[in-house]
């Protein structure tokens, strides 16, 4: 305990392990702690595996990229399978309202240099035959968004992170800092104190808490979402459905067939829910079956298998806060990943380190610009 590391990482999450992996590879000393058992069992083992750098933000997209790079050759790379598919994302539009936002949109993603484009009905039924066709107007489609398990994904970075050298400390929770003249000395948990250069808070739906823990606060609150999946099936879908369109009770929901055959769905509550209850209720299968049969019909005798709550550590904006803190020179958050998260956590992992060792990147400006801890929170990322 009397050891200094390079580096503290609060949370062994979607964030925290595979910032583990990149600052253990890179050399660093690190040291990771959660109150949980083992890595992801907080909201990493929540997410439903969507990847995509379909966003409306430059940054966010440019994050993912990177993120979509390292998740498509992880097995290349490190030997483990993460059940990566190329699978893609579309969002078919039923009204003209939606079409010209999802073309308006389009238009910037690909002034961003993302690769998408709009497909007209028949072609978007070859890639997913079972749609409803009735008011189809088209659909976006981005074939370089995919889809992986966070359970194998994590599991296997927290592997990668070990054998760098990073060490983990499971069942301990972080309970307060030791602060001197702008700087955290320690790290205090239920069971010891450590020390270090740099401290990271990367405890998602907490991070409000552990932040206030240094007398920083920081606009992130944990968002209930349902989630469930079906039994395996022969393969029948081709990319991810992001229906954009309210429902009762609901805003967008989404849904796509996994490499082993199941179908995995998530819905949007409307109004939110907030807090971090995480009993699943029975009102979402009702609900989101009724929705997914009637965009695609032949859902209809899919036999759900389970169905679970967990929270998106949501910003006003939608937008992650990542960066140092000015109030503590060896502060740093990167937190309130919203819905995205597990497609962030590689490419934010990379982001963290040039952050930390002041080593930026050409992008990195214009990257960091709307993830901001200082900025006014007032914007939207429109696909948060
Ligand atoms: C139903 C659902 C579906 C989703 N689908 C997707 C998806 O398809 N794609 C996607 O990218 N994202 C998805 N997400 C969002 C994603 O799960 C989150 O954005 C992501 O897990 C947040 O990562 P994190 O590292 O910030 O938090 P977490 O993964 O929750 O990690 C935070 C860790 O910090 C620990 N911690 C907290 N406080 C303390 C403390 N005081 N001391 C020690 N440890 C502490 C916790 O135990 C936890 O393990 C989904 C979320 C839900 C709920």
């Amino acid at each position: 305990m009397n050891r200094l590391y390079d580096l503290i990482v609060i949370g062994a999450g979607s964030i925290g392990v595979p910032v583990a992996t990149e600052f253990a590879k890179q050399g660093q000393s690190v040291l990771v702690i959660d109150s949980l058992s083992s890595p992801g069992q907080g909201q990493d083992k929540k997410a439903i595996g969507g990847i995509r750098a379909t966003h409306s933000d430059k940054g966010k997209i440019l994050v993912s990229q990177r993120s979509i790079e390292i998740f498509s050759h992880w097995k290349e790379m490190y030997g483990d399978d993460i059940q990566w598919i190329s699978n893609g994302y579309s969002f078919p539009a039923y009204s003209r309202k939606d079409e010209n936002l999802l073309r308006d949109l389009m238009n910037i993603q690909q002034s961003f240099g993302l690769n998408i484009k709009w497909l007209a009905p028949e072609e978007y039924r070859e890639l997913n035959p079972g749609i409803t066709m009735e008011g189809l107007r088209g659909s976006t489609y981005s074939p370089d968004d995919g889809s992986a398990s966070p359970l194998l994904f994590t599991q296997s970075c927290y592997f990668k992170a070990v054998g760098y050298g990073a060490e983990f400390r499971f069942n301990e929770t972080v309970l307060g800092f030791h602060i001197e003249a702008n700087k955290i000395t320690s790290v205090r948990t239920d069971k010891g104190v450590y020390h270090s250069a740099h401290v990271l808070n990367t405890a998602g739906s907490f991070a409000r808490e552990v932040s206030q823990m240094a007398g920083i606060d920081i606009p992130v609150n944990p968002d209930s979402h349902e989630a469930g999946i079906s039994e395996p099936v022969k393969p029948f879908m081709g990319p991810m459905v992001v229906d954009i369109r309210k429902g009762r009770g609901s805003k967008n929901f989404y849904f796509y067939q996994a490499s082993e055959g199941q179908v995995v769905f998530c819905m949007t509550p409307d109004p939110p829910v907030w807090g971090v209850e995480s009993g699943a209720t029975s009102r979402f299968l009702p609900m989101v079956a009724r929705r997914m049969i009637k965009i695609m019909p032949m859902l209809t005798n899919l036999k759900v298998r389970r169905t679970w709550r967990g929270q998106y550590p949501m910003t006003p904006d939608g937008f992650p806060i990542v960066g140092k803190m000015k109030e503590l020179e060896n502060f740093c958050q990167a937190v309130g990943m919203c819905g995205q998260g597990f497609m962030l956590g590689p490419g934010i992992a990379e982001l963290m380190y040039r952050i930390v060792t002041e080593n930026y990147g050409p992008d990195d400006p214009e990257i960091l610009k709307n993830f901001d801890p200082y900025r006014d929170f007032k914007g939207q990322e429109i696909f948060k």
